[in-house]
């Protein structure tokens, strides 16, 4: 079993026994080397698996759990030890895992941690021309699951309550949900004590779960007491406040805790007994059936080229803020930074619209971006990341899967969150020492690629706006300083 299929009900174990298989888990040393990985991350994974592990083998599972240097080196160390006659294990969740896999000669099975399967999403892309809209497939899994239909019909009578779903964030100081927590133990301890010394950020404070109960607990307490607030605000960003309605289920989902089906089926019934506004039921189960299950299928129809897009010839390496050498003045960027330093953890607004938005004005390399995000986020994965950064945060794809860069200057970010009025920058102002970095940004990436944006009817407008700055050389002039700076650690 790999670490991000820590489900008793995955195929290779549904119907087993004690006595008939022997489980293997492997701690990799080299997936631990691999990156700077938050300590949260790594203390997930870890504590999940060896408490999985601890269930199995109290329900009587023969359990080797092991440490190796590599995936493959503890696959081959158990294979010599116990000599089993077959080894099975489901698809692995990653490119190179499931080459790894095959290369072993494993009996592969296929996974059942998604609603759409990988071969099912080729199939559906397969008979489309055009290009596949996240909207479109969202429909199409409406429609095959029966999720929030009445009939043939929408639930609510609409299939999207986006434009319900964008107010700007509240500003009464209202209280938000409190994220549930669980006391760390001994087990815990002994996770945080080994993880290796490159590790970064801030130690868990029992926040992210590490086991089946306390995930279950976790989504009956964002069903009960966040998702009635969800919806209205999802989009919104308050500079005291880390959590406000979001579930924070993401890294049990993509680590096998939760299932994607208990999880849509919790909140649809939440709806029907009328705890919870269509909006809000609407806005989430469109996240889990739609853009996660987007992203997965669309990992694997383009890989393995797609890891290597930067269409837009991106070339610059991650601020020196990212990289934990510099302090920002930048107070939306600072918050976003200080946050996934203490939760491993922002929400998908501030990962897009905050940390990918400064990459893609700024020309940041696409690799080093995703490698960041999938370190840093407590959920992070291959199979998430790559469509969500070099597809949807930066373009590299050119356009393979969303429309048009969601490149925004300072405007987007003051009217989505309180953070500009707690900064030394002004995000009216593209020009000067007090001009917000994403405003300069914003009009010099639209110049420095004018010519394919302006066949974009979509980014006409956007590009047309070029034509009418009386100042456009002083901004090129203010976003080559802007770029020194974030290189230096001195904006
Ligand atoms: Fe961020 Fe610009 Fe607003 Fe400052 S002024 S908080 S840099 S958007």
């Amino acid at each position: 079993m790999l670490g991000d299929q820590l489900h008793r009900r995955i195929p290779p174990l549904a119907d087993r026994r004690p006595g008939e298989v022997r489980v293997l888990l492997v701690e990799s040393e080299a997936a631990l080397a691999r990156r700077d990985w938050h300590r949260q991350r790594l203390h997930v994974v870890l504590a999940s698996m060896r408490r999985f592990a601890a269930e199995l083998a109290s329900e009587g599972f023969a359990v080797d759990l092991r440490r190796a240097p590599t995936l493959r080196a503890g696959l081959d160390a158990h294979v010599a030890e116990h000599r089993p006659t077959r080894v099975v294990a489901m698809e692995a969740s990653s490119w190179d895992g499931r080459r790894m896999l095959d290369a072993a000669g494993v009996d592969v099975v296929r996974s059942d941690r998604f609603l759409c399967p990988a071969d099912e999403f080729a199939e559906w892309a397969g008979g489309r021309s055009g290009r596949l809209t996240m909207e479109d497939f969202y429909r199409w899994q409406r429609r095959r699951l029966g999720i929030l239909m009445d009939g043939d019909e929408p639930a609510g009578g609409r299939w999207n309550f986006d434009a319900d779903n964008r107010e700007p964030p509240p500003r009464d100081g209202r209280a938000w949900p409190a994220a549930v927590t669980s006391r760390l133990d001994d087990l815990d301890a002994e996770v945080l004590a080994g993880l290796p010394d490159h590790a970064v950020g801030a130690d868990p404070v029992g926040i992210w779960p590490t086991s089946r109960r306390a995930a279950l607990a976790r989504l009956r307490a964002f069903v009960d007491e966040a998702l009635p607030r969800f919806g209205p605000h999802e989009d919104a960003m308050l500079a005291g406040e880390w959590r406000l309605a979001h579930s924070l289920l993401s890294s049990a989902l993509n680590i096998g805790l939760l299932h994607p089906a208990e999880v849509v089926d919790a909140v649809e019934d939440a709806y029907r007994s009328g705890a919870v506004p269509i909006a809000s039921a609407e806005g989430f189960i469109r996240q889990v059936i739609g853009w996660r299950e987007y992203v997965w299928g669309l990992y694997w129809l383009w890989m393995p080229e797609y890891r290597d897009r930067d269409e837009l010839g991106a070339d610059r390496p991650l601020p020196a803020a990212w990289r934990g050498g510099a302090p920002t003045n930048m107070a939306c960027l600072a918050n976003v930074l200080a946050k996934v330093d203490e939760y491993g953890w922002a929400h998908h607004i501030e990962r897009l619209m905050v940390l990918g938005n400064l990459a893609l004005l700024a020309g940041t390399r696409p690799a080093e971006v995703v490698d960041w995000m999938t370190a840093r986020f407590v959920d992070g994965a291959e199979w998430v990341m790559l469509p969500n950064v070099v597809g949807m945060a930066l373009h590299a794809d050119g356009g393979m899967m969303a429309t048009k860069p969601y490149a925004a200057g300072g405007a987007y970010i003051n009217r989505m969150s309180d953070h500009c009025r707690g900064c030394r920058y002004d995000p009216k102002r593209r020009v000067g020492d007090d001009a917000c970095p994403y405003t300069t940004l914003y009009w010099d990436f639209l110049a420095r690629h004018r010519g394919r944006f302006a066949a974009n009817h979509r980014m006409a407008r956007q590009v047309a706006g070029l034509d009418r700055l009386g100042d456009l050389d002083a901004v090129r002039a203010r976003a080559a300083e802007v770029r020194a700076g974030l290189d230096a650690g001195t904006v």
